[in-house]
């Protein structure tokens, strides 16, 4: 049997961690929703071979164990003693290393899609619960919908769905390792947000004033080393975004647009030094 799912791309509209846990681990503290910049991701099982097989269509990405979505397939067919070999194929839309979760939604496409093949039954809450397993952001990749994200990643409280808006994604050349910026983080010097606040914008429909509430903690973290990020975040909003801010820890910026010509002219006048550009929808 042959599954293809969507996988689309993550976006912070708050990012926030108050503390860190024991063991290093940032708890978190963020609202999420998901744009149609996605990755499709093609599972198909059979009896022989009985390996797991990965091809994707870029050429910076593992094939391997250290794919997560390799990763999705062994902890699933382990956990549920299945046999059969399984093939994935991923086509590539979402840049890689850029703050928009593509491994994790790719990993949450290939759960969602073994659940409907082997008919496991799993809920989206079971799954989300494996999910943790292989990173922070696949549980809520596994549900890709507007929600209040805390834990590990693991609670997941789903948010009343946003009116129909425009999104500008730009990602520079820039690299950004996630590992290198949280151990930057000095929790001391953290501005944090008002999610609460965000969150009860959120569920009266108000967006207008839930974009004063939004923003991303981890922002001077990176422009520390990346100010490129601050200048096409500030480009964005002087060009009328309703709000410019770092998704994940970066690099990729994201301007939300109530109109698609505002989207349009802000994609048209970063195009020169921003050659990575999406203009999408908030899903
Ligand atoms: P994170 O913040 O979790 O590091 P990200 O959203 O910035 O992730 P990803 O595109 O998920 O960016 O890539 C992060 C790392 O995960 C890369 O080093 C990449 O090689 C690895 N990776 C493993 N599997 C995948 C996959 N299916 N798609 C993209 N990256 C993958």
């Amino acid at each position: 049997m042959l599954v293809t799912e969507k996988a689309p791309a993550k976006l912070n509209l708050s990012l926030d961690t108050p503390m860190r846990y024991f063991d290093g681990s940032p708890r978190w503290d963020m609202v999420m929703t998901s744009a149609d910049l996605a990755d499709y991701v093609t599972v198909e099982t059979h009896p022989r071979p009985a390996t797991i097989k990965v091809y994707t269509d870029s050429g910076f990405l593992p094939n391997d164990q250290r794919n997560l979505a390799y990763q999705a397939a062994h902890i699933l067919r382990s956990r549920f003693h299945r046999r059969e070999g399984v093939t994935i194929r991923i086509k590539k839309n979402i840049p890689v290393a850029a703050g928009l979760g593509g491994g994790s939604s790719d990993a949450a496409a290939v759960l969602r899609a073994l659940n409907r093949i082997w008919r496991l039954g799993l809920s989206k809450q079971e799954l989300a619960k494996v999910a943790l397993t292989i990173d922070s952001d696949v549980p809520y990749c596994v549900y890709s919908q507007l929600a209040h994200v805390t834990g590990h990643g693991e609670q997941i409280e789903l948010l009343p769905a946003h009116p129909h808006y425009w999104v500008v994604i730009a990602k520079q050349q820039t690299s950004v390792s996630t590992p290198q910026i949280l151990r930057q983080i000095n929790y001391e010097q953290l501005d944090h947000l008002d999610n609460d606040r965000l969150i009860a914008c959120l569920k009266d429909q108000d967006w207008q004033n839930a974009v004063k509430y939004m923003g991303n903690v981890l922002e001077p973290v990176t422009m520390r080393s990346h100010p490129e990020i601050r200048r096409l975040k500030d480009k964005m909003v002087s060009l009328g975004a309703d709000v410019a801010q770092m998704s994940g820890t970066g690099p990729t910026v994201f301007a939300i647009c109530h109109t698609e010509s505002r989207a349009r002219r802000i994609q048209n006048s970063i195009r020169g030094f921003c050659r990575d550009v999406h203009v999408v929808t908030l899903l």
